[in-house]
């Protein structure tokens, strides 16, 4: 019985050293520094899931920041906070519980 055990048992142990040889499979490459897209494109829709500034978590085509051209409207309603730069409704410095919340994805 032992006789003919022990030979197989050297072979398994070879076999599995064989197999064991690293071979670690090769993690696939990430896509090197490309960001993503965190502004919306031209000509969505306002007030869509697509109108949103990923950058400053807000609305797009209320983004000051990306579009300065819209801060004479909300200095126009008086909407603003000079100190800051940024529309009243938008300051975060000036009161942390403005946080805007992204419209879900429509439905395709
Ligand atoms: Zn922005
Ligand atoms: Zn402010």
């Amino acid at each position: 019985m032992s006789r003919s055990l022990a030979p197989l048992l050297a072979l398994t142990a070879l076999a599995l050293a064989a197999c064991g040889a690293p071979a670690a499979p090769a993690a696939p490459a990430a896509p090197a520094g490309k960001p993503a897209a965190v502004h919306a494109a031209a000509g969505v829709t306002p007030g869509s899931h697509e109108d949103w500034c990923g950058e400053h978590e807000v609305p797009e085509s209320l983004c000051t920041r990306c579009n300065p051209a819209l801060t004479a409207a909300f200095q126009a309603t008086g909407d603003w906070c000079a100190e800051h730069g940024l529309p009243e409704s938008q300051c975060r410095t000036c009161d942390a519980s403005r946080v805007f919340v992204r419209p879900p994805k429509a439905a395709p």
